[in-house]
């Protein structure tokens, strides 16, 4: 292999070769091309070690500052690249990685997102794009008919006017949820005869005209972390975030909610937008948004609903049910990286209303003219990929009934998953699955018992111990990389609503099968008996 090793060099000749010719397909990234395109389950379980590594020990391969002086040939780098970083890197599609909301792709989205790549399309003006503009504002379109069902005239109205939209493609849930509430926030403190608008004037002014003495967001305290970014950005102030408790199922208190509006209203606070969750990130659960709706409507605030991650169940008949009262609300967010199996970087907001964009619409000189069709005129990001199109051919390709069988599939495995924990002795599940998300944890029978048995104090102490135990036991399986299950704390009401570590995990591998939610629990098992301090003093308590 290092024999006669050649050395690159930087001249006009080479650096005009990287742009026209074609690796050979013997050459090292030929091989991993040809490896990939023919099977990539099979090459990221080869190329992907289960290296117990710490990250502080991969650390030290990234230290270098200095951009290299001496070219590399492409080959020799990707011998680096493979060895440093691909093999280091997660095996997000194992059908043993059950942690996360990210998972295997359908295999027709490589070659596809090599088509984006190559023919480099940017979102941001007609002049980049051409046709993929008009593709973006149809994905858009349906999007926004899988939440609101306008009817076809609707759509052939505003799906490709200048001056409107539907929503807007953005890069993921959190860029949708700051343009929702940017929105919101622009439309509450728009320009009238008197006043510039808070987009011209800023929020100062804005508050002062308006007469207000604040902004509200509120949200379960199960809402999404990017809530807060967004009212850090839009300048109301993460504390103006106002998080209601949630009930026994993880769903937002609405009496609780109602008294919130009433108290601010009170202070002269404006709430600038309700926000329902269809699926918690770390629960799965669906807030009541139907009756959330009643309230905004009550208070007139904006309704937004953060579907980041359930919205995708609105392709399945069966359980787009679960998400009645959505198409009430004013914006909506969907992750399409998320259940719709397209990679990251594909995320919608959507607008009951095409000209609620009219506030935060922007224009310079040399594109984003006015009456252009130019999206970048009302979206926050600039510069964007044609992700639509991984989007628009998702939908074709696998068609709303395929995206029905993925989604019910996943959640009828989580039900079966919630049953063999339910009758497993050495595990306690915590949270029921609603879509396919659910939490557990290991508890010995006879610890179980205790607790059963105890007093809160006592409760309170042995619980502090299982959250040890349970931490334990994820880190020694991520360590030992067969397979994967996330964790995090959680306020329980069994335990008198004492925040609880827990295992969760989200079924998105359509690949996962029965033996593998089996074999994880017995590894846990087997885990969990390698845990010295905690288990003996656990059992001990008997
Ligand atoms: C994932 C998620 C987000 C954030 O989306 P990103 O795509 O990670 O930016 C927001 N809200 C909910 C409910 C989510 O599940």
């Amino acid at each position: 292999m290092a024999s006669a090793k050649r050395t690159a060099r930087v001249s006009q000749t080479s650096l005009h070769r990287i742009f026209t010719v074609a690796e050979a397909p013997d050459s090292t990234l030929g091989l991993i091309e040809q490896e990939m395109s023919q099977n990539l389950a099979g090459f990221l379980n080869n190329h992907i070690v289960a290296s117990k590594n710490a990250l502080t020990d991969i650390e030290k391969d990234f230290v270098n500052p200095f951009i290299p002086e001496q070219p590399e040939f492409v080959s020799d780098h990707m011998h680096h690249l493979l060895d440093k970083l691909v093999a280091q890197s997660v095996h997000t599609a194992s059908p043993s990685f059950i942690g996360h909301m990210t998972s295997a792709l359908p295999s027709f989205i490589l070659p596809l997102s090599k088509l984006m790549v190559g023919l480099n399309q940017n979102l941001v003006k007609v002049e980049t794009s051409k046709a993929f503009t008009p593709l973006e504002r149809q994905v858009l379109g349906m999007m926004h008919n899988l939440v609101y069902q306008e009817g076809e005239g609707f759509y052939q109205e505003w799906m490709h006017s200048a001056q409107h939209s539907l929503g807007a493609f953005c890069s993921g849930g959190t860029v949708a949820n700051i343009t929702a509430l940017w929105v919101a926030r622009n439309k509450l403190l728009k320009a009238d005869v008197h006043f510039k608008g808070i987009s011209r004037a800023g929020l100062f002014s804005a508050l002062q005209y308006y007469g207000y003495q604040g902004l509200a967001v509120l949200v379960s305290e199960r809402g999404h972390y990017s809530l807060k970014k967004s009212a850090d950005i839009l300048g109301i102030g993460q504390d103006s975030v106002i998080a209601i408790e949630t009930d026994e199922h993880n769903k937002i208190d609405c009496q609780k909610l109602a008294q919130k509006c009433q108290e601010l209203s009170a202070q002269n606070i404006k709430v600038l937008a309700i926000v329902g969750v269809a699926g918690t990130t770390e629960t799965g659960n669906i807030d009541p948004l139907d009756k959330m709706a009643h309230i905004a409507k009550q208070y007139q605030c904006h309704f937004h609903v953060d579907a980041a991650w359930g919205g995708a169940t609105l392709l399945s008949y069966k359980y787009r049910g679960l998400l009645a009262g959505i198409e009430k609300a004013d914006s909506v967010t969907i992750d399409a990286h998320k259940q719709m199996y397209v990679p990251m970087g594909a995320g919608v907001v959507l607008f009951k209303d095409p000209s609620s964009v009219a506030d935060i619409e922007h224009h310079a000189e040399y594109i984003l003219r006015k009456g252009s069709k130019d999206l970048g005129s009302h979206t926050l990001e600039g510069s964007r990929p044609g992700m639509a199109m991984l989007v628009y051919a998702s939908l074709h390709i696998i068609s709303r009934p395929g995206y029905e069988l993925l989604i019910n599939q996943a959640i009828e495995k989580a039900e079966y998953f919630a049953e063999l924990i339910n009758q497993h002795d050495d595990f306690e599940l915590i949270t029921e699955p609603e879509l396919c998300l659910l939490t557990y944890r290991y508890v010995p029978k006879s610890v179980q018992r205790i607790l059963a048995n105890s007093d809160e104090e006592s409760q309170y102490a042995i619980n502090l111990l299982l959250g040890k135990l349970t931490k334990f036991i994820q880190k020694r399986q991520r360590e030992a990389g067969r397979s994967f299950v996330s964790r995090t704390r959680i306020k329980v009401e069994r335990y008198n609503d004492e925040k609880i570590i827990v295992f969760r995990v989200v079924l998105a591998n359509p690949l996962t099968s029965k033996e593998n939610l089996q074999d994880i629990l017995a590894e846990q098992c087997v885990l969990a008996q390698e845990s010295e301090n905690f288990l003996p003093q656990l059992l001990s308590k008997t």
